[in-house]
Parts: structure tokens; sequence; C-alpha cells
């Protein structure tokens, strides 16, 4: 029997009118309140303390009244504070890096590692992955949700899951060659180094490998790298995103359609908030990313505050889909630098240094503070071709002035040689302090 080709994993969801979803997301949002407030103490006062009950929820705006939790609320509560079911029930547990001060752990339960694994083929399957796909997992296995999470949903889509891990590049790259992946897991640094490798070993990433879809996340990368990284590799670049605190990647998708990523908003209800004050924000307007998890039972969480900033955007996807969509992440609020009065993302540079002819993907911030101000030095290497031909000659000035044109900020660029700056196999620390 030959199988007809599905556009939706889930259509009935993927494609409900906003009415019905709205509908669902409130019956699960008074169910989730009502669950949190009886199973756990810490929830219940939190509760309390901003004078709310579960009785208090009946419209999907009444989520306001609910208390924000941020990463630092959950750094109290390590390891296990939020924890909504006995600590049996948990099969599998994951966590964040921690670079500062304790991790945020993430439990499931057999449920929810469903629930994931379901999220996750929706994504990936919207991103192109089917059946016959050989799926090279490229994320940090271990204590990450990246890797896990790609392997479960293209396991259940039924592709051919490598389950490799980041590091040893060369090695990466044989077996990507011997086992003939076709598609490729891995943060959007990596999968350029793993570019930059293949051609030192006398490969043509385009030529010599049969990548033809990327399942990119876990950094905030400009539209400039995405094209670059999609022509080197000849391959479609879907953006992946999610966090630790509210399951791991599988909380919203790139379509293929370019406007914007989809929230899987039948277990995820989003918002956008004013950073500093917390206001909601209407759509078109930039802020910060808020998500209410709604199915999760180990570890449910209630106005999670991402410090990742984003736009709502109206209006019907040409996918079909009726889900909500964000803007690709702009920025995290936590690295955003104030440069003689101006406010200005990493993402900002990279897009900046990406428009210059000649300068590549590879590039290091340097945050330098003089007295109350804050002043930067900008690394960047030319392209092993540039460099060939030309040299650094030029290339500094060049970066500047294309800073200068879109920030109008004045900052110090110094171009080093090719190989200079340090490689990720992870996500990638674009700024430094000096
Ligand atoms: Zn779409």
């Amino acid at each position: 029997m030959v199988e007809m080709e599905r556009e939706f994993w889930d259509e009935e969801i993927e494609t409900l009118p906003p009415k019905e979803l709205q509908d669902l997301q409130l019956e699960r949002l008074k169910e989730i309140v009502r669950y949190v407030y009886e199973r756990n103490p810490a929830y219940r006062e939190r509760f309390q303390a901003a004078k709310v009950k579960p009785s208090d929820i009946n419209k999907l705006e009444d989520l306001q009244k609910l208390p924000f939790l941020t990463k630092d609320d959950l750094r109290n509560y390590y390891p296990f504070g939020l924890l909504c079911v006995p600590r049996e029930e948990v099969v599998y547990l994951h966590a964040s890096s921690g670079t500062t001060g304790k991790p945020v752990v993430g439990t499931y339960t057999k449920r929810d590692l469903e629930n994931w694994a379901q999220l996750m083929a929706r994504c990936l399957w919207a991103g192109g992955l089917r059946k016959g796909d050989v799926f090279h997992n490229a994320y940090g296995y271990g204590l990450f949700t990246g890797a896990h999470g790609h392997e479960l949903g293209a396991e259940l889509i039924g592709a051919t899951v490598i389950p490799m891990g980041a590091g040893n590049t060369k090695r990466q790259l044989q077996l990507m060659r011997d086992f003939g992946a076709t598609a490729l897991g891995a943060t959007p640094s990596y999968t350029l180094y793993m570019a930059e490798v293949a051609q030192e070993m006398g490969l043509d990433p385009r030529r010599d490998f049969q990548i033809r879809l990327g399942f990119l996340g876990a950094e905030a990368w400009s539209d400039e790298l995405k094209e670059k990284i999609e022509k080197t590799w000849g391959m479609a670049a879907r953006e992946q995103y999610g966090l630790t605190e509210v399951i791991g990647p599988g909380v919203s998708f790139d379509c293929g359609a370019g406007q914007g990523l989809h929230v899987n908003a039948d277990h995820f209800l989003v918002e956008i908030v004013d950073p500093q004050t917390g206001e909601p924000l209407p759509p078109g307007k930039q802020g910060e990313l808020v998500f209410t998890t709604l199915t999760k039972e180990a570890f449910p969480v209630i106005r999670f505050r991402t410090k990742d900033l984003a736009v709502l955007i109206e209006g019907e996807c040409p996918c079909g889909r009726t889900l909500p969509r964000h803007s690709r992440i702009l920025g995290r609020a936590d690295d955003m630098l104030k440069v003689k009065g101006v406010i200005v993302f990493p993402r900002q540079i990279e897009e900046a240094i990406m428009g210059v002819a000649g300068a590549s993907e590879n590039y290091q911030i340097v945050k330098l503070e003089k007295g109350p101000l804050t002043d930067l030095r900008v690394r960047v290497e030319p392209t092993p071709e540039r460099f060939r031909a030309e040299g650094l000659a030029g290339l500094a000035e060049r970066v500047a002035e294309e800073i200068y044109a879109m920030l109008g900020v004045r900052v110090e660029v110094e171009a080093v040689a090719p190989g200079s700056l340090p490689r990720s196999e992870g996500k990638a620390k674009r700024v430094v302090e000096g």
C-alpha cells in the first residue's frame, strides 16, 4: 500500500481554528493552575502571596493575575522544589548548563517524555524530516535537552538516528559521509565550524555530503548567518526553539515559510511582555517571551520569563498552520549591551559583520568596562580566500563602517588571521569580558 504524503504531523491540532485552540488552552490552563496549587507547596505559597486562587482563572487573560517565575526563582528551588509528582514518577531528567550558580533541573514523567516525542516529531516533520532520512544528531548528549529531544522526535518519525553528540569534528564528518546523513541537528555555530573543518580536509560541504536539512537551535543567530549556512551546506536550515525550563526543544518551530516560528500552543501558552515592567505587549511589539506549560506533569512552569526577545506575529501563515507565531529570537535580555548610550545585541553585530564581503562568521565581542561606560572591541576573521588574496588589509575599517552604518555606534575593530578565534562545539560564546 502506498502511503499518502501527509502535510502535517498532527493535522487536527496544527490547523485548529483559533477559537477552538483558545478554548482548549483555557481548559488546560484552569487544570494546570489547580494541579500545581494542589500538588506543590511552593506554587501554593507563591499564588497566595499574589492573592490568587485557581478559581480566579476563568478566561485566558486571567493568566496575568498569576506571578512570573524567573530563572533565579528556579535556582532557589534547586533541584526538585517545583516537582509536582512523587519523585519515583520521574523517569528522566535534564539540566541546563548553569554558567552562573546552580543549574535548572527539568524532570519528566513517562507521559511528559511521550508528549515531548510527539512535539518534536511535529517540529521535525514541519521542517521536512521523513522516514528514510538519516538524522545526524550533533547536539551535545548528556544533561542538555537538545540531543535527546531531537532523537525522540526523529525516531518517532522513523528516520535513522545517528546519536553522534558534539565534538571530534573530523570523525563526525567522516561518519556523516559514510552513513549518508541527510539531516543534521546542531547549533548554528557548530554547523559552520563543521563546514570549515570539512574544507580544511579538502571536502566541499555541498558536493561531498548529502545534508539537505539542518535543525539548528540553542543560539540567537542572524538571518545572514542562516543564509550562509544554507549556502555553504546546500541545506534548508530550520530554527528550533526551546528551553530546559519549558521542556527543551519542541516549544516552537520553523515551518519553512520563513515567517516566524509556530508555537506548539496546545501545550505552551505564549505571552510577550515588556522586559522592564512585565506588562503584556500586543503583536508587533518587541518584548520578552513568557511561557506557561499546559500539560507537563513533573515540572510545570507558570509564566516562566525566558529573557529571550521576540515579537508576536499576527495573520495567517502560508503553510496552513493556525498555531500562533513569534519572530526568530532577536536576542537575549541578558546579552544586551549598552554602548555609549546605544542598546546593541550581539546578533546585530553579527548581522553587520556578515554584510561585509570577505568577513567570516568567526567573530568575538570583547566588553571593555571603562568606568561606568561599556565599550566594545570586535575581533573578526577574514574568510581564508580573502586572507590569501589581500591579507587583513582594510577589513577592520570595513567592519567598523558597517557597524556604524547599521547601529550608529563607533566601536574598535581588530582583524585577526583565520583560525585565531575560539570555535564552539555547542553554544558559541560570542561576548567575553576584556
Ligand atoms: Zn507556517
